[in-house]
């Protein structure tokens, strides 16, 4: 009755295809990354003999025994991090997308160069003021949370994650926009995560580097 992961993943990678030809971007500069959250490990299984190997996950501790049953797989923190999952968090995974406040960057700091462990981060930035619901860090909090993380060795700074409420679509070229006046700031490239299942054409036309997709990937989740 519903279409296998194979088919759902060739018609996403098709909707990946036309929305950079529209937007004049080659489409292996956009990462698919599949968000594994509430689907059955097998279903994971059969995305990596697909060639996937990096998955989205929202619960640290749902995530660190993911983790432990498929040590060879990387799994990327996309849900909100409370300070006392930090250690966990950064043991189970590869690269944590949700920093968003300056006390979380200086444990993380911490943590990483005691156990000489590096992990790569992003901020997730909340420029719709829905900080109490999602997490995110406000703009008017950016600089702050940016000192915070100086320029940690351990915690190289990849850009900014977001997850604007959903239907409003200016959203994706104000994070465009964001990006543009850090990278000229900070004298880096800088990525932007943001582009879900419902709105990936919209988030690669503004210049996404990463889609982040649960639904139409997986399949409705359990
Ligand atoms: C669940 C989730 C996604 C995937 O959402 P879909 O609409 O199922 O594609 C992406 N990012 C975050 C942060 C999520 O929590």
């Amino acid at each position: 009755m519903t279409a296998g992961l194979p088919d759902r993943i060739s018609a996403l990678q098709a909707r990946i295809q036309r929305a950079c030809e529209a937007a004049g971007r080659n489409p292996e500069s956009v990462e698919l990354l599949p968000v594994s959250k509430f689907q059955d490990i097998a279903l994971v299984r059969e995305a990596v003999a697909l060639g996937f190997h990096r998955f989205g996950e929202n619960y640290v501790q749902e995530g660190a025994a993911r983790a432990k049953a498929a040590p060879d797989l990387d799994f990327l923190l996309i849900g909100p991090l409370q300070r006392n999952k930090a250690r966990l968090a950064l043991q189970t995974f590869r690269e944590i997308l949700t920093l968003d406040r300056p006390e979380l960057a200086q444990r993380l700091g911490r943590i990483v160069a005691e156990e000489g462990w590096v992990r790569p981060v992003w901020i997730q930035v909340d420029l719709w003021d829905e900080a109490t619901k999602a997490g995110g860090c406000p703009e008017a909090a950016l600089d702050g949370l940016l000192d915070a993380l100086g320029h940690h060795p351990a915690l190289p700074l990849q850009g900014f994650m977001a997850l604007p409420p959903p239907g409003l679509t200016a959203a994706f070229q104000q994070l465009a926009t964001l990006r543009e006046r850090y990278e000229q700031r900070l004298g880096t490239r800088l990525k932007l995560s943001m582009g879900m299942s419902g709105d990936l054409e919209a988030a690669i036309a503004a210049g996404s580097d990463q889609i982040r997709i649960g639904t139409d990937f997986f399949g409705s989740r359990t």
